[in-house]
């Protein structure tokens, strides 16, 4: 993939002699005529990784330029920038550092010189890429549970925090279904846990087959999943765990060796305006859960909070 590249320079002779330049090495080349031009290029979502800025040039200069890029970097990804200074100024060069240039170069370029300290543009662009990367993948790592792709603990309790938030404000209603697979051990003790592993896969996938939009699945223990449903009434609550019962229950899970039949329990409660807080309502939703287990499993069973509770 070829970097795109920004050229800023007034003087149109040695714009086109670095355009022309940077093009036949394989870069993707834009130009500006002036400071402004070139801002209103960088800031672009989509715009240039790569900028080389002359110092001065009509309405911004170069380092005004590279200051502004820097203020933008949380939301545009780190810009590389080279400096170009006419000869005799390098006492400048400290300010344009200063102001968050990477690299600059004396006017008129030698293009062999050019063409390494590209080299290092290169490498530190693909080491920021990199970077960014492997930033992703731990952010992701620490969300998601690494079995089932869903949310982990951690993450679905955030979710709950933030749906409850957003529904004080908008005194609305969050539901939290808790649901545990029936007699998984069971299947662990008989099948092996490869055969369990997948069978928390599928149940997980059938469960998001279910959910709507903007419900949120998390894998709240080992075979225990929590699901925040925002703006979704008691009634409506008791309806979705149902779809989700009857949808683990429908047909075997296949797994490399057996199909084997899955089931789930389910407790649900809904809390008004964003309360009571998440602690309660979990464990008003575990002990709606439990009531299902003890009344013979692959059941729905709904907690209703005291109206009282929504005075506070
Ligand atoms: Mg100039």
């Amino acid at each position: 993939m070829s970097v795109r590249a920004l050229i800023a320079e007034d003087d149109s002779v040695s714009r086109r002699v670095l355009q022309a330049t940077l093009a036949k090495w394989g870069y993707d080349v834009v130009v500006a005529h002036d400071g402004q031009q070139a801002w209103e290029i960088l800031r672009q979502a989509d715009g240039p990784n790569l900028a080389i800025l002359d110092w001065m040039m009509p309405n911004m200069d170069g380092v005004e330029v590279c200051r502004r890029v820097r203020s933008i970097t949380a939301q545009r990804g780190y810009i590389y920038v080279i400096l170009l200074t006419a000869k005799g100024r390098k006492e400048d060069l400290i300010d344009g550092m200063d102001g968050g240039a990477d690299d600059y170069l004396v006017k008129p370029v030698d293009l062999a010189e050019f063409r390494a300290h590209l080299r290092v543009a290169n490498r530190i662009l693909e080491l920021q890429a990199k970077l960014l990367a492997a930033h992703e993948r731990l952010r992701d790592q620490a969300t998601h549970d690494p079995l089932t792709g869903v949310w982990n603990r951690l993450a679905i309790l955030d979710a709950l925090e933030r749906d409850l938030a957003r529904a004080r404000r908008e005194q609305a209603p969050v539901s939290v279904l808790l649901g545990d697979l029936d007699h998984f051990k069971r299947i662990n003790d008989t099948y092996g846990h490869d055969a369990g592993d997948q069978a928390l896969c599928q149940a997980a996938k059938r469960m998001l087959s279910v959910i709507r939009r903007y419900d949120t699945l998390g894998r709240y223990g080992g075979e225990e999943f929590l699901i925040v449903a925002p703006g979704c009434e008691s009634a409506g609550a008791a309806a979705l765990a149902e779809r989700i019962r009857r949808r683990m229950a429908a047909e075997a899970v296949f797994t490399d060796q057996h199909p084997l039949t899955l089931t789930i329990s389910i407790g649900v409660v809904t809390g008004e305006g964003g309360g009571p807080d998440s602690a309660s309502l979990i464990q008003a939703a575990d002990q709606a859960m439990y009531r299902a287990k003890g009344a013979g499993r692959n059941r729905v069973e709904v907690t209703v909070l005291a109206a009282a509770v929504g005075l506070t």
